[in-house]
């Protein structure tokens, strides 16, 4: 099955379509690591698509902000942050909300590929945790048992990789089970990876951000994932960033909010 990997919209709408046109024939199915509304000016039209394609999807932090769910204060967030999930609230349309609602805030376990996990993101904390380092990565390989884990929330593609290590005992003449160690492997964007999983041998992978990419490359990120070629192909899409940019005028959403996106961070 080809899978098509996409994360953290929020609500960019014009950035999304990009990345539907751009791997237009390439997936047979659509999964989003969630953060589908927050930051952008078109959270209804997203959170329509998003329902309407995806197979699997699990909701994002800012999602569960702009839902006022307990246990999120959204005076926690940046005021830009916290501004726009504000807005956000104002303009949910009372079905798209019900919409949201129904998003899963733990991880999923596709039936069709039960050695994948899906969150938002960390396996450990579903809703908040940046895996941002391969120590934080290690620590979350022990909380999942699947092969892979996708994740999104850090806005920045990645591929952690996590060994079991191998020692050779001198006296039994046999090898040991040794300590896991993580790297994080270089990635291209439009050069696949071959993805090589084992029980000694397991990945956390995260696409980027469609709406709002953190990696100084202000291009579209999503993924495409092949099961049976067990490949990954991380991909950037120019958009028309300032269409997004004058959506975002027009409902006076925050101007550094606006401007980052010509960036990427
Ligand atoms: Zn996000």
């Amino acid at each position: 099955m080809r899978i098509l990997i996409i994360s953290d919209i929020h609500a960019n709408f014009v950035a999304l379509e990009s990345v539907f046109a751009d791997a237009q024939g390439r997936y047979d199915a659509v999964w989003c690591l969630g953060d589908v509304v927050g930051y952008g000016p078109m959270p209804n039209e997203c959170v329509e698509m998003v329902d309407e394609v995806t197979n699997h999807v699990v909701i994002g932090n800012h999602d569960w902000a702009v839902l006022g769910r307990p246990g999120i204060d959204v005076d926690d967030f940046n005021p830009m942050a916290r501004e726009a999930v504000l807005w956000t609230r104002s303009v949910l349309t009372r079905q798209n909300r019900a919409l949201l609602d129904r998003f899963p805030d733990v991880p999923v376990q596709p039936v069709e590929m039960p050695d994948l996990l899906l969150t938002h993101a960390s396996p450990r904390e579903p809703v908040w945790e940046y895996v941002h380092t391969p120590t934080i990565a290690l620590e979350n390989f022990a909380w999942f048992e699947e092969k892979i884990c996708l994740v999104g929330h850090t806005h920045k593609p990645a591929i952690y990789r996590w060994r079991l290590e191998r020692d050779w005992d001198e006296e039994t003449g046999s090898k040991t089970i040794g300590a896991a160690t993580v790297d994080h492997l270089p990635l291209r964007a439009e050069e696949p990876i071959l993805l090589d999983v084992s029980a000694e041998q397991r990945l956390i992978l995260n696409p980027g951000s469609v709406g709002q990419p953190r990696d100084n490359d202000p291009r579209a990120a999503y993924a495409l994932l092949d099961t049976e070629q067990m490949s990954w192909e991380l991909r950037r899409v120019t958009y028309p960033i300032d269409l997004t940019q004058s959506q975002m005028r027009a409902v006076n959403l925050p101007r550094r909010l606006i401007d980052r996106l010509n960036y990427g961070w």
